[in-house]
């Protein structure tokens, strides 16, 4: 199949019918994994603070310095968590956080030493772009700079948090303070030069359009023609309570407009090894179906989170029941590490 150009991209996700999209999105999955299998990782996602000063309008996690229930851990409580993690078998720990005024790269780097030293076994998918572009900025330094001295004590992949929608239209709607579509795409790009791999996302379902959602797409492909930095995409949907934003978005997206995206992300971003269906932002019986349009990894197990917790969209689940899921959906489960290898 040749590769979609926008105009094409967007012509086959407003018109396609879900089946159509299906079909083709299988196809293409087929001949990148041929194997009956799906991945998934053990992982958990803590944080390390919520307290934000950004105020993102779709955000039901961050609270100000004055909230009763704000707080700012320690790099000794961090650890507290990391530890909790490496007890239970899991693999890879997902920590981020607010946009603090305090948290300075030096904080950062202290929270991947320690991991590393402490329990070499677990791997730090730590900080989002604008966790790393706003501690770079507290601390006086380049973005460069910054992503060096983490590169340096030990962290080797990036989550990709804090997209949203790479478009510019929508980033002054839903989180104008925040680092910019640009800016979140510089961050990954300077990542991948110094040896990072990343992961991308998308946030969809509330103000951007069809036409917002293939700039965000092309974007992705663009920079990964480049870099080939990107180790997969990881679309969830916007979740509408306790935000800001939930007061003017109506509708939550449905199942089957997440089966859209996951199945036509399939097909757009063709140079995208990995096509990641989220049981836990999505719910299970979605997450599921999502592997039969096109995703080939599960996520993780995510044991402990508290961002869509916060939104009121609590989801949890065990190791057991993540493979009976995989194999609910005709695949073979394998665990994976943090690159997306290895298949036990
Ligand atoms: S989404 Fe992130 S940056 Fe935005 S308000 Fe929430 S914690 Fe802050």
């Amino acid at each position: 199949m040749h590769r979609l150009t926008p105009s094409e991209g967007i012509s086959l996700y407003t018109s396609a019918s879900l089946q159509e999209l299906q079909a083709l999105a299988q196809s293409v999955r087929q001949s990148k994994h041929p194997k009956q299998q799906v991945t998934f990782v053990l992982d958990t996602n803590p944080n390390y603070t919520n307290i934000c000063t950004t105020g993102c309008a779709f955000c039901a996690f961050r609270r100000k310095k004055e909230d009763a229930d704000a707080y700012h851990k320690s790099p000794c409580q961090v650890m507290d968590d990391v530890r909790r993690a490496h007890a239970a078998g899991l693999t890879t720990v997902l920590l981020q956080g607010g946009l603090h005024p305090s948290v300075t790269i030096d904080y950062l780097v202290e929270l991947v030493r320690r991991t590393k030293e402490q329990f070499p076994s677990i791997h730090p998918h730590f900080f989002s772009a604008p966790e790393i572009q706003y501690a770079a900025q507290t601390s006086g330094i380049s973005v460069r700079e910054a992503l060096q001295r983490l590169y340096d004590a030990g962290q080797r992949t990036i989550p990709g948090g804090g997209a949203e929608i790479l478009s510019s239209r929508v980033h002054q709607r839903i989180s104008p303070h925040k680092l910019s579509p640009q800016g979140w795409l510089d961050v990954h790009k300077t990542a991948h030069e110094i040896g990072f791999r990343t992961t991308a996302t998308m946030m969809y379902g509330h103000v951007e359009t069809a036409e917002d959602i293939i700039e965000h797409l092309s974007s992705l492909r663009i920079l990964q023609e480049a870099t080939r930095g990107f180790l997969s995409f990881i679309p969830w949907s916007y979740k509408r309570e306790n935000n800001p934003l939930g007061r003017y978005v109506t509708e939550t997206a449905s199942a089957e407009a997440y089966l859209r995206i996951i199945a036509f992300s399939r097909v757009f971003l063709d140079n995208f090894d990995h096509i990641t269906a989220s049981w836990f932002g999505e719910g299970k019986s979605a997450g599921i179906a999502a592997l039969r349009y096109g995703a080939d990894d599960f996520g993780g197990t995510v044991c402990e989170e508290a961002v869509h917790r916060a939104a009121g969209h609590i989801n949890t689940t065990t190791t057991d029941e993540v493979k009976a899921m995989i194999r609910e959906a005709g695949f073979e489960p394998a665990q994976r590490d943090s690159f997306y290898s290895g298949d036990s």
